[in-house]
């Protein structure tokens, strides 16, 4: 769809926003996804007229008509990024342009319009500025980033929308996981699946995530954190987790993570950063496939030595335990692993800007 724009943004500040000491209070201990800031960026495409009307407004209730395309047929869309304060109280973003990219994937696999990769960084970054004071000291957390497209037209066909509107949000975020909890355990899904081929996996759209709840619950029911789905076809090769690429780590010191030639699975930009940066400090990386009775297996043997998941909210989480219905194994003492936690360290100090970024992963606001 086209692109045609008039996109400089229009900002009506929040006139009552929320007062310091109320802010600061609430970003003491955020937890995830629940503490918002005062605004929002809206802008809306009309086919025919492009993108137009960018907004930065106070953070309200979106009108929509009930026959709204979203609320049927759920085009809907939406990425996951976050802002860091920096050593020098400055705030940063990490790799924005690739969830921008990612975004346009997305639209393309539900037909819906194209957000221009400049209009997407330019609503994000524009919100980042005005709400800065929310982004969490670094002992804390972050700013999680919410963009997200959804289809508004009112019509009840089963049809690409014609009208769109793209928005911002963003929430504070500290640890995804409970810090206490150490290394996670994780459910391995043998009912249901997230993704086959030719289907959403690689899209960042809503529905994939409706679909994974049910295997959620039915993890949480036996004690487990996550959920790891296999693949659609043969159940048996490790895909991802529901927000959450994975990756092992075996006793000759190799990286591994499924390859994303399947098409089923979404290209994490932590995944991407982690093999850059495991790369880098010379370690042996393999983009290859890896059966779950394998992982349980070499983790018996002892050759599989570490598992974690890592993904923008969960950084880098160590896997402790995999259960199924059938039992399940524990990763080499249940602990965290040496690899696991210097490639945390590594990439967070990138993000929170206490290293060098020889890669230019980093946006200052
Ligand atoms: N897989 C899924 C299904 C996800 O939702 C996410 C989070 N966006 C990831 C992997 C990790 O992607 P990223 O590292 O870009 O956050």
């Amino acid at each position: 769809m086209t692109t045609e724009s008039d996109t400089a943004f229009k900002i009506t500040r929040k006139t009552d926003i929320t007062p310091a000491a109320e802010r600061e209070a609430m970003l003491a201990n955020p937890g995830f996804g629940r503490v918002f800031t005062d605004h929002m960026a809206v802008v809306t495409y009309t086919e025919g007229k492009g993108w137009h009307s960018a907004e930065i407004l106070p953070r309200q209730p979106l009108m929509l008509d009930p026959a709204a395309s979203v609320l049927h047929y759920a085009q809907e869309i939406f990425e996951g990024m976050k802002a860091y304060r920096t050593p020098d109280g400055s705030v940063q973003l990490f790799r924005p342009d690739a969830n921008a990219r990612r975004f346009r994937h997305s639209a393309e696999r539900m037909a819906m319009a194209q957000v221009p990769e400049e209009l997407f960084l330019e609503a994000v970054t524009q919100l980042v500025k005005l709400d800065k004071d929310w982004v969490p000291k670094p002992e804390v957390g972050t700013l999680y980033i919410r963009p997200f497209m959804i289809a508004t037209e009112a019509a009840l066909g089963v049809k690409p929308a014609s009208e769109f509107k793209f928005i911002v949000i963003a929430c504070a975020a500290g640890e995804y996981f409970s810090k206490d909890a150490g290394p996670v355990s994780v459910w391995v899904e043998e009912r249901t699946v997230r993704a086959s081929r030719g289907g959403t996996g690689t899209a960042k759209c809503g529905g994939n995530y409706a679909a994974s709840l049910t295997a959620q619950m039915e993890g949480k029911e036996h004690g487990c954190h996550q959920v790891l789905f296999l693949d659609a076809q043969e159940r048996r090769w490790l895909e991802e987790m529901g927000g959450m690429n994975v990756m092992m780590v075996f006793e000759d010191g190799t990286l591994q993570t499924p390859p994303l030639d399947s098409g089923t699975i979404l290209h994490g930009i932590t995944r991407d950063s982690l093999l850059t940066l495991a790369r880098d400090r010379g370690l042996k990386v393999k983009e290859e496939r890896y059966a779950i009775d394998q992982l349980y297996g070499d983790a018996d043997s002892g050759k599989l030595k570490e598992v974690f998941a890592c993904g923008t909210a969960a950084v880098v989480t160590p896997i402790g335990t995999f259960k199924s219905t059938e039992g399940g194994c524990t990763i080499g003492n249940g602990q965290t692993g040496e690899v696991t936690s210097s490639l945390r360290k590594a990439l967070c100090d990138i993000q929170f800007g206490r290293a060098a970024d020889p890669h230019g992963w980093v946006k200052k606001i």
